[in-house]
């Protein structure tokens, strides 16, 4: 069952479980959130924590760490990385020793299946990119560094990084984008940036676009977190 309403150690009003229509930052995780929240009804506050980051699991596993366990930790750590997203952890995160993920990250689904014009697409989380990522054109999201999590279709057509997606979304965020967004943005699709540029200069077919633009979309949202998981199989 849901917990519709919570008293949170980082605000000092209750928060309810509502529905954000547009993007929001999360004032646990500081990444972006998008759809069920927990909120603050004065509007003055502007405040929003992620359902997960509003109601912690004080410990976590994931698929990609076997025997591991993530303890929840209130407070960032300076210069450390998702290992997922390769973003810096600003706020609520998980971890053990040295491996450091989002809250949001963790909780990325494993599957996103889509249907596009009848035909069924299906994209699966991998640990590392399996061929160029189709934003930054790398395979590693930093050299030497960090593979980071990509999201790959069944074709193997489809490939982009989780933390790829995170910079699009959070550029998108910053230029008011999303807002301006009619009817409710996501059944409109959330991908606006550079959509022209990033299509032609991976060479694809003029053709594959709009299944490319689909694809993208998907991933646009799980890493929004505007996928609820009855839509997972
Ligand atoms: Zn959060
Ligand atoms: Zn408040
Ligand atoms: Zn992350
Ligand atoms: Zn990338």
């Amino acid at each position: 069952m849901k917990i519709t309403e919570i008293n949170h150690f980082n605000h000092h009003h209750k928060l309810k479980l509502s529905y954000s229509g547009t993007p929001y930052q999360c004032d646990g995780c500081k990444e972006l959130g998008f759809g069920s929240c927990y909120q603050c009804n004065n509007e003055k506050c502007d405040f929003h924590l992620h359902e997960n980051c509003g109601v912690a699991k004080p410990i976590a596993t994931h698929s990609f760490f076997k025997n591991i366990n993530f303890k929840y930790e209130k407070k960032g750590k300076q210069g450390k990385t998702c290992k997922a997203c390769g973003k810096d952890v600003q706020g609520f995160m998980y971890k053990s020793k040295e491996t450091y993920l989002h809250p949001s990250c963790l909780e990325l689904p494993s599957t996103l299946n889509g249907d596009f014009n009848g035909r069924s697409l299906r994209l699966n989380l991998k640990v590392k990119a399996s061929t160029k990522c189709l934003i930054c054109q790398n395979k590693e999201i930093s050299k030497g560094k960090l593979k980071g999590w990509a999201y790959i279709s069944s074709c193997g057509k489809h490939c982009y990084h989780v933390g790829c997606v995170n910079n699009l979304n959070f550029e998108n965020w910053k230029m008011g984008y999303f807002n301006q967004s009619q009817s409710g943005g996501v059944t409109n699709g959330l991908v606006f940036i550079n959509e022209e540029n990033r299509g032609s200069s991976s060479g694809r077919k003029e053709n594959e676009r709009p299944l490319m633009r689909y694809a993208l979309n998907l991933i646009v949202q799980a890493v929004l977190g505007a996928v609820v998981s009855s839509w997972i199989s």
